[in-house]
């Protein structure tokens, strides 16, 4: 008899949920935790970014105070103990509250410790070896350290050691111009820091539209942020307190000196220290779990969920995957992944929002399609905030009216997106919108105007 009904190894955002879900259906479980209960959105992601995301808002404000007429009669200082202090006391209620609620879960056996496999509905934790018929990974991922010569003579910072930084780096240089480290580098600026990003690609956020890609960066650098795109970096040294980082940009060679170097050059999944082998479970070259579009692996009885199986990296696709493995188990309601409709956010200020197409994949699908776009300049609600950057863009499908994708930079563009989402999923022609009277001002409001103003893509 194996000892459980089920066991979850890992407590990011789909082990726990499915935790609850699976103990009211009457299973038995056992949860397993080698660290932080809550994972990487509640530990180091998610909560504490936008945490320190808003703290570097109101820095940024009160620098802009007198534009508002408002008059501050001292310089603006950013206390970075009180910063952190603030992050964690939003972060501790969080971890606190998963921990607290899968202890008292009835039903449930919370283990502390690695989760190996030993066979395939086996594992091992702390020397106890624990078994179950069915077996659901969520496990997540980590910050990926490239191979850089000298990068393991330095003190670098990834996005989890950066949650215990309490002091203000003189200058922080962020290797990789991507969703994680454009975050921090204007949080920082905004900070007092001076930045770097040094970014491989040709633009940042490479898998974002150009127009997209550049006006994120303009906006950097009118803060005061270095970056350098289409730069290698070749080495790393210790200069004495400081870090020097080589750079090799269009066949030259460069320095740029800072104090702390923070590596955000992707992510790689925990799988490597899994047992996987043990099981037979397979992944991909880069260590995901290969699932099929139910969250199964090759393995009957046993799936994954979250970023661990790289069918998403974000806390609502491995939300979702809960969804979709509880639906299919217990509701008899065959749920799939590619039901879902990619969509996300970057948490710049202004932020963007983003589902479904880009303008780039809507062309290279030759779909004839009809394009608007606004800049938030011309939006109302923005132009009284003073809060003007960016700009938002549809794009319909010309033959089904149907919403192919959007981009919203801008003020609250994390938000206004998910109006736009909602009318995919519900695969309604765009002239439903363009009919819905919104609230005056919002930015939503011209989300509608914009739908009236539809010319074909060129
Ligand atoms: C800096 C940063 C900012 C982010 N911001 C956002 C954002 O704004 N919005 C958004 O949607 N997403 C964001 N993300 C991504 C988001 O945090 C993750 O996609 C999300 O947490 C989903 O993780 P998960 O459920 O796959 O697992 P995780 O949350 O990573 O949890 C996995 C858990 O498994 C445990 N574990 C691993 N291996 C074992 C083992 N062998 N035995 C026992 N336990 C184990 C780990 O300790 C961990 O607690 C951000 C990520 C980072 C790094």
């Amino acid at each position: 008899m194996p000892d459980y009904d089920a066991i979850i190894i890992g407590t990011g955002q789909s082990g726990p949920a499915l935790a609850r879900r699976l103990v009211a259906a009457g299973w038995t479980v056992a949860i397993v935790e080698r660290k932080l209960f809550g994972g990487t959105c509640v530990n180091t992601g998610c909560t504490p970014t936008k945490a320190l995301v808003a703290s570097a808002y109101a820095a940024n404000h009160a620098r802009r105070a007198a534009e508002y007429g408002v008059m501050i009669d001292s310089d603006i200082k950013v206390d970075m103990k009180a910063v952190k202090a603030r992050k964690d006391a939003i972060v501790s209620p969080s971890r606190n509250g998963v921990e607290r609620s899968l202890k008292k879960l009835e039903g449930c056996t919370v283990y502390e410790g690695h989760a190996r496999f030993i066979a395939e509905n086996k594992i091992v934790v702390n020397g106890s070896e624990l078994s179950a018929d069915r077996i659901f990974l969520n496990v997540g991922a980590r910050a990926a350290i490239p191979s850089i010569p000298g990068l393991d003579q330095i003190p670098y910072l990834t996005n989890s050691s950066m949650m215990d930084v309490d002091f203000l780096p003189a200058h922080l240089i962020i290797l990789g111009g991507s969703y994680i480290g454009l975050e921090f580098a204007q949080m920082y600026r905004r900070f007092g820091s001076e930045v770097t990003v040094i970014e491989l690609a040709p633009r940042l956020i490479a898998r974002e539209d150009e127009d997209v890609s550049q006006t994120i960066a303009n906006f950097l650098e009118d803060e005061g942020i270095d970056v350098r795109v289409n730069s290698r970096v070749v080495g790393v040294e210790k200069q004495g307190n400081a870090v020097g980082v080589n750079i090799q940009s269009e066949g030259k060679m460069s320095q740029v000196i800072g104090t702390h170097v923070l590596i955000a050059v992707g992510r790689r999944p925990n799988t490597d220290d899994l047992g996987l082998d043990k099981a037979g479970i397979a992944t991909d070259a880069r260590g995901y779990i290969q699932v099929d579009d139910q969250l199964r692996t090759n393995i009957p009885g046993i799936w994954a969920l979250g970023d661990c199986n790289g069918k998403g990296a974000f806390t609502h696709t491995s939300w979702n995957d809960y969804e979709i493995v509880a639906a299919n188990l217990l509701e008899n309601d065959e749920r799939r992944v590619s039901e879902r409709i990619a969509a996300y956010a970057l948490y710049t200020d202004p932020p963007l929002g983003r589902a479904g197409m880009t303008e780039a994949e809507v062309r290279k699908s030759g779909k004839p399609a009809l394009i608007a776009t606004i800049e938030m300049g011309n939006v109302s609600r923005a132009f009284e905030k003073g809060e003007t950057k960016g700009f938002m863009k549809i794009l319909v499908d010309q033959d089904s009216k149907q919403v192919l994708g959007a981009s919203c930079l801008g003020l609250t563009g994390d938000e206004v997106v998910h109006c736009i989402l909602d009318l995919m999923y519900a695969k309604a022609p765009y002239t439903v919108m363009q009919r819905a009277m919104h609230i005056h001002p919002t930015v939503s409001e011209f989300i509608p105007t914009m739908l009236g103003n539809l010319k074909p893509l060129q």
